[in-house]
């Protein structure tokens, strides 16, 4: 379903963030990236979307060579890869219902479906109560269940988590992962970013390190090994 293909990204100022990256992820797969900050996660994800271009290699999303989209179709794609972020990305002046249903607004949805299905995703992760409250007036770990509940409302074919559980207490961590295993079981596949050993404990699963750029380990049962 994706797939990086010998991928590697120099920044302009000559860092050397990914080096010769290729690996495979298949539809409903949960895969977590371990590494230490700056190993390269988040460029890994950025390529993903189309925020930034590889240097040297390709990366694909089915069988579509995502650099080689033409604007409309980078739209499509991104319309179908959800995401979260460590520092949430909520829009401050609006309620929890207006910045899931702007979310919705954005990718062509109606009122009706909105209005119908803002609760339900609230439901989802357990926060039905907080849905006219604002995120200042949340828990960091609420504002995180709100960002996720944004990025499942359109039903995207997968989430991409980067850091999700960075500014959370391990309490709020372990929550973040069990909503996302849930979505996953739900048919939703998951790509999560971390450089904390309990998360990578508690997702199980495949595990994926990069050190410096490369790919290190990829495990299919895999442990924190850093
Ligand atoms: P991680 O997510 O694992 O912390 P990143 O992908 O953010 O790692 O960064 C990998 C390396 O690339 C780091 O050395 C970082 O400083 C560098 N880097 C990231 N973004 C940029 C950028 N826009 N310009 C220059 N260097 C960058």
């Amino acid at each position: 379903m994706i797939y990086y293909d010998k991928v590697s990204k120099v920044y302009p100022d000559k860092t050397v963030a990914l080096e010769g990256v290729s690996f495979g992820i298949e539809p409903k797969e949960f895969v977590t990236i371990v590494g230490h900050s700056g190993a390269g996660k988040s460029t890994l994800l950025k390529l993903l979307i189309a925020e930034d271009w590889p240097t040297d290699g390709k990366v694909f999303f089915e069988s579509a060579d995502i650099h080689k989209l033409s604007k409309g179709q980078t739209a499509k794609l991104r319309r179908r890869i959800g995401t979260v972020f460590q520092d949430y990305r909520l829009i401050p002046t609006k309620t929890v219902y207006e910045n899931i249903a702007f979310a919705m607004e954005a990718s062509g949805r109606k009122d009706r479906e909105i209005a119908a299905d803002v609760p339900h995703v609230l439901e989802l992760v357990d926060l039905g109560h907080k849905i006219w409250n604002f995120p200042r007036e949340l828990s960091g770990g609420e504002r995180q269940r709100v960002a996720i509940a944004r990025a499942i409302v359109t039903q995207p074919d997968v989430i991409i988590a980067d850091e999700p559980t960075g500014n959370l207490d391990p309490g709020n961590t372990y929550e973040i992962v069990r909503i996302l295993k849930k979505i996953n079981e739900l048919g939703t596949t998951i790509l999560l970013t971390t450089h904390n050993k309990g998360v990578v404990d508690t997702v199980g699963g495949r595990v994926i390190t990069i050190e410096k750029g490369k790919v290190v380990r990829d495990d299919k049962e895999g442990k924190y090994i850093l």
